[in-house]
């Protein structure tokens, strides 16, 4: 099985872009000595936006291309020009595609439903130009807001294929055979939006009313945590609403029916418990080589599941025999589910990455045994905050001791007279 064919997982790099700086400038005009501030405003910086393409069923583009940035915006001008905003990045996938959040697992955005198109990254705003500062005290502002920063952070898609049925079973049982018996080529598999086939997926055409089965190869012991392959595959299951489970009834390999499908439903449990909770039948393959004079496998399958309210399908896939009545039966227990498929919720919110409460600034000591504070809250105060009035001064002031900045100082030791340095731009003497 060559698991690049589905290019199901991918990580990728994105980030939005920073908002233009604001400009600082002054009027220069023939017979105008001081013309008053007229620095413009930043542009903003551009998106990040997913977006689903029907057209697209693989994640196969992202594995050359990992990173995805979007344009920044353009520093504010002269003459009160507004910096250029820059463009948003879209970033069109699948339908059906999962985007976490990579170092937690949080899920960020799932793009299938009605949900085609997400804004994942919010580019930054532009800061304002020195014109915005001017007051009536102060006619002459030397500084303009920064543009505020970019986010930017490690995505994981995963591409989880829409079936309305997982067909699971232990190597061999003869899940390949059964999903090439009973789907159909590739023309009817346009109208489930996958262009070209996965060798994996299989439209069930029963008099013009089909659903998809997706075939879960490799379902081993181990699948749940990771080694072999059945992890990969495990996630297409996540979204089906019925399971056939499928079994070897002949023994053909020496295995036990009973406990191989007690063996993969504990695997499908300890990987996410829901999917047992799904409708499943019984899928009882191979009766065409039951020679067997003893108790008949099939009835001891149905003594055993039928009572849990799972039923059991004698089939061969090879023949043909039983095929029907288990496809009808699957059809009729998805027509009786009238839920909406599995969408997953979202855990992670991007914007938190700028306020983040548990670092809303840092200290440093500059070169010149100045003070320097930074951090994304600063920026944002700053942004608000009119320097030059008394109102904002003195908000300005309230902001350093409630957020325990003023503290800080003085435990790194400052000094009456000592410099501080503000968001990159503002400077002061420290006076207590
Ligand atoms: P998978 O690993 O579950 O996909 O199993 P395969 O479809 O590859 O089948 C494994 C083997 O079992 C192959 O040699 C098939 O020909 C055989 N097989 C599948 N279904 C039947 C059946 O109904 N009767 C018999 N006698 N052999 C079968
Ligand atoms: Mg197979």
């Amino acid at each position: 099985m060559d698991l690049k064919m589905f290019a199901d997982s991918v990580r990728i790099f994105i980030k939005s872009g920073k908002g233009g700086d604001g400009h600082v400038s002054f009027r220069r005009e023939l017979f105008v000595p001081d013309g008053g501030p007229d620095g413009g405003d930043g542009g903003r910086g551009g998106d990040v936006i997913f977006v689903v393409d029907k057209g697209l069923n693989t994640l196969g583009d992202f594995r050359h291309n990992k990173k995805y940035i979007a344009e920044s915006g353009e520093e504010g001008g002269k003459r009160r020009c507004h910096g250029k905003d820059g463009e948003d990045l879209i970033i069109k996938v699948p339908e059906g595609t999962v985007i976490k959040d990579d170092a937690t697992g949080k899920v960020i955005t799932d793009m299938s439903g009605d949900n085609m198109r997400e804004v994942v990254l919010r580019g930054g705003r532009g800061g304002k130009g020195n014109m915005n500062y001017a007051t009536a005290t102060m006619q002459a502002p030397k500084y303009a807001q920064p543009g505020q920063e970019a986010q930017e952070i490690w995505v994981r898609l995963e591409l989880k294929v829409i079936a309305d049925v997982g067909l699971v079973g232990f190597p061999n049982v003869g899940k390949s055979t059964f999903l090439s018996r009973v789907t159909n080529a590739r023309p009817k598999i346009a109208n489930y939006h996958f262009t070209t086939l996965s060798p994996n997926l299989g439209v069930v055409d029963l008099d013009g009313h089909g659903f998809v089965i997706a075939d879960i190869p490799g379902l081993i012991e181990g699948a749940s945590e990771g080694t072999g392959l059945g992890h990969e595959f495990l996630r297409h299951i996540e979204r089906t609403k019925v399971l056939i489970h499928m079994v070897d009834a002949a023994s053909t390999e020496g295995r036990d029916p009973i406990e191989d499908i007690n063996t993969i439903n504990a695997e499908l449990e300890a990987y996410n418990p829901d999917l047992l909770k799904r409708p499943q039948v019984i899928a009882a393959n191979k009766t065409d080589v039951i020679y067997s004079d003893d108790e008949n496998p099939v009835d001891r399958l149905k003594a055993e599941f039928e009572p849990k309210g799972i039923k059991v399908f004698p089939i061969s896939a090879v023949s043909g025999k039983g095929v029907k009545e288990l496809l009808y039966a699957v059809r009729d227990m998805l027509d009786s589910i009238d839920e909406e498929p599995t969408v997953f919720a979202r855990e992670f919110f991007t914007e938190d990455i700028l306020d983040n409460p548990d670092e809303p600034f840092t200290i440093s000591r500059g070169d010149d045994a100045s003070f320097i504070i930074e951090g994304p809250r600063i920026d944002r105060m700053l942004g608000y905050t009119n320097l030059d009035s008394e109102r904002g001064f003195n908000y300005f002031q309230k902001f350093m001791h409630e957020n325990g900045i003023i503290e800080q100082l003085k435990n790194m030791g400052i000094k009456e007279g000592d410099t501080v340095k503000v968001g990159g731009y503002l400077e002061f003497d420290y006076y207590e």
